[in-house]
């Protein structure tokens, strides 16, 4: 038996009447577990085992996957967001969280900056919180994109493409895959650099767009498909 504090991922169903629950935990990286009789009315574990619920866990270790027994609610972020956008938004950075964290690999940094911008799309209208996170999440994953110099000549500039097949930002000589506006540019540097209140705060214009639309299409670059829940919000 052990004890996780985690976020509800995603869950499928399993059998007749149980689910599996993928959490992203606090101390054991992203655990899949049984969650037995979820399914049916009378379950002890009521409606606390749905994506984007932040809990506390007892798990009994098993041979494949582990069991819950035992679940009390932290807080439940679902509600809090208030229409369909804010939840889209919330359901994209579960999906690319699902896809980018390791089974039973420990990463408290991951699960503090899940929780943190589930809380942040909540409260926040910004297009631009989904995209900075996304851009973090690649960061923690070792594939901080390059924004100073070209990555292919190293000039300073003027950078107008941008190609996460090769890191980062491409002058004019060298340049490939999407172009990127100087507007872009900074925001994304101020999402890198220490200044993400700044860029959320800023006003929303076409470089808001631009910043989003690279960030999920490095994340689908990243994990090699395509993000499902992006597609909806993407599109307004
Ligand atoms: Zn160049």
């Amino acid at each position: 038996m052990y004890r996780a504090t985690g976020v509800v991922l995603r869950t499928y169903k399993l059998g007749e009447s149980d689910r599996i629950i993928v959490l992203l935990t606090e101390h054991h990286g992203k655990v899949r577990a049984v969650a037995k009789g979820v399914r049916k009315t009378k379950s002890k574990f009521g409606g606390r085992l749905e994506p984007m619920s932040h809990i506390q866990l007892l798990l009994h270790e098993g041979r494949d996957l582990d069991i819950v027994n035992q679940v009390d609610t932290v807080e439940s972020l679902a509600p809090l967001m208030v229409d369909l956008d804010h939840m889209t938004r919330g359901m994209a950075v579960l999906e690319a969280v699902d896809q980018m964290a390791m089974d039973r690999e420990p990463n408290p940094q991951l699960y503090r900056m899940l929780v943190g911008v589930l809380r942040t799309i909540a409260v926040s209208d910004s297009p631009l919180v989904v995209p900075a996170f996304f851009w973090k999440l690649l960061s923690l994953e070792g594939v901080r994109p390059e924004l100073d110099v070209c990555v292919r000549c190293g000039d300073t500039e003027p950078l107008v493409a941008f190609d996460m097949d090769h890191g980062g930002v491409l002058c004019r000589t060298c340049r490939s895959g999407a172009p990127i506006s100087a507007d872009a540019l900074e925001l994304m540097r101020m999402i890198l650099g220490g200044q993400l209140n700044a860029a959320l705060a800023a006003p929303i214009t076409q470089a808001s767009h631009e910043v989003s639309s690279h960030a999920t299409r490095a994340v689908e670059h990243h994990i090699e498909r395509k993000l499902r829940s992006v597609a909806v919000f993407e599109r307004h």
